[in-house]
């Protein structure tokens, strides 16, 4: 390692970033490029260089064919999918994370890296309330981990129900054709990760129908049971969420986790982004039920300042799934394997980064407070877009207004909002957002994502909609 070059270089870098940062609010929140834009022939170079380059022509570089190529996840007229959170503490901890380049997939390939990921994710755990049965203590089953995404944490608990479920059937282990009869379910909303996770797992996946509210039931779920059993069928694995991606709906915790207590299915709790508002006790009544879960996952990530990856997720018995993926080779085992779970056994590669630095300078740099304050002041923005959408009779919310989420549309055809979507992202270009669809209604998302943005920027955003429904109403684009 140059030491001197790491000191001159990495100023250099930091005070780029920096400049990105404070000018942010300069660029478009969304990239203007075309497929190719980079691998064309002619544009980079063929092949590596011989000789070192020096990072001013990187950055140079950087500029000139990099961030013409970058949607900017946190310009504050940003305003797509989830947030992807950042904050500087997240940033130096990474630094640090790539410095000290540890792999740590057993407890003796770096005890810090799995003893401060317990430290961190009982801090977290007890931050939002979970039940202590899901927190790691000396004498107990439970313990958190934390995944890269919230896909892994569906697929880690799916295969790790499905692995109790084929044990509990035939303990000789032989399976012969049950895997083909193994159901899951999960919400007709529920992110497309979890329909993926039954593919990977080879298993069939039924996605439930909401209420009013887009919310799944528990009646709904006992009545698949009941379908599915009649029909030589065997249910095992439930996913409900909380802050679905579409609506930010969520399902009936305490109903489903009755249900699935009473028919022995595991129970996997996906709240991706609206779990992170938990950490502000007013919003905790959103998981009760959680203690009936057998997983709970959310992701720091999406909203609580803390970089992409790092992704939240607690086991009632972690020793189960430990020991449903359990290879052991001899290069892997160590003196003290009975005494700690090594965290290889609950996620699906073996390497793993040292992510729980993120957390830990997130907590003691910024603290608590800022963490619940980002939360509330962008709750409270969307409450402030709700009302300029409430105020104009030409527009109906869908759903209800509960995180940081609007969604909204012209009282109108989908062709209609449609054609407003593709005004705003392809022709105006001044903000960013995405669009959702219930029930064959289009619909459009207003997500507040960055801690830059001000109720200003909520107001130019709706300005900003409003002049691109006229351009679309003049041109009778729809
Ligand atoms: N679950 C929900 C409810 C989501 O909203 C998302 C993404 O927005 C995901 C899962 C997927 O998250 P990840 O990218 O961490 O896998």
């Amino acid at each position: 390692m140059d030491s001197a070059a790491l000191n001159r270089d990495g100023k250099d870098m930091l005070e780029y970033i920096a400049k990105f940062w404070d000018t942010l609010r300069e660029r478009k929140p969304l990239h203007n490029v075309t497929p190719g834009y980079l691998t064309a022939p002619g544009v980079l170079p063929d092949r590596p260089p011989d000789e070192p380059e020096e990072l001013k022509d990187v950055l140079a570089d950087i500029d000139k064919y990099i961030m013409p190529g970058m949607t900017q996840w946190n310009h504050p007229h940003f305003f797509a999918y989830f947030p992807s959170s950042c904050s500087y503490p997240s940033i130096v901890a990474d630094m640090l994370c790539s410095a000290v380049a540890c792999i740590g997939f057993t407890w003796n390939s770096s005890p810090a890296c799995t003893e401060l990921e317990i430290v961190m994710m009982n801090w977290l755990g007890r931050l939002i309330q979970l039940p202590e049965v899901f927190l790691n203590t000396p004498t107990g089953r439970g313990g958190g981990i934390i995944q890269g995404t919230a896909s892994e944490a569906t697929l880690v608990a799916l295969l790790a129900a499905r692995s109790k479920k084929l044990d509990q059937i035939d303990p000789k282990k032989e399976f012969l054709g049950l895997i083909d009869k193994l159901v899951c379910y999960t919400s007709e909303l529920a992110h497309s990760s979890v329909e993926r996770a039954s593919l990977i797992a080879h298993v069939k996946i039924k996605q439930l129908p909401t209420d009013s509210s887009y919310s799944v039931r528990g009646e709904v779920l006992q009545q698949a049971i009941n379908e599915d059993r009649r029909n030589g069928l065997i249910p095992f694995y439930m996913v409900a969420t909380i802050g679905t991606t579409s609506v930010c709906s969520y399902d009936n915790l305490k109903e489903l986790g009755e249900v699935c207590a009473k028919e022995n299915l595991w129970l996997h709790i996906d709240a991706a982004y609206a779990g992170n508002s938990i950490i502000c006790p007013e919003y905790r009544y959103l998981i009760d039920g959680v203690e009936l879960a057998d997983s709970y996952n959310f992701n720091p990530h999406k909203w609580m300042m803390t970089n992409f990856d790092c992704s939240a997720m607690w086991f009632k018995d972690c020793h189960l799934v430990a020991n449903a993926f359990n290879v052991d080779p001899l290069y892997l085992q160590h003196k003290h394997d009975n005494e700690v779970i090594d965290f290889r056994h609950l996620q699906i590669p073996l390497g793993r980064r040292f992510r729980s630095l993120k957390l830990w300078f997130g907590f003691r740099l910024l603290g608590v407070k800022a963490l619940q304050e980002n939360i509330r002041t962008q709750i409270a923005l969307a409450k402030e877009f709700e009302k300029m959408v409430r105020g104009d009779r030409q527009y109906e919310i869908i759903g209800e207004v509960t995180m940081g989420l609007v969604c909204f549309r012209l009282k109108d055809t989908n062709a209609m909002n449609e054609a407003l979507v593709k005004e705003i992202n392809d022709v105006d270009r001044r903000i960013h957002l995405v669009p959702g669809e219930v029930d064959g209604t289009y619909f459009l998302r207003m997500a507040i994502a960055s801690t830059k943005t001000t109720v200003e920027d909520v107001v130019f955003g709706w300005k900003v909609i409003q002049e691109c429904v006229q351009n679309v109403k003049n041109n009778n684009i729809a």
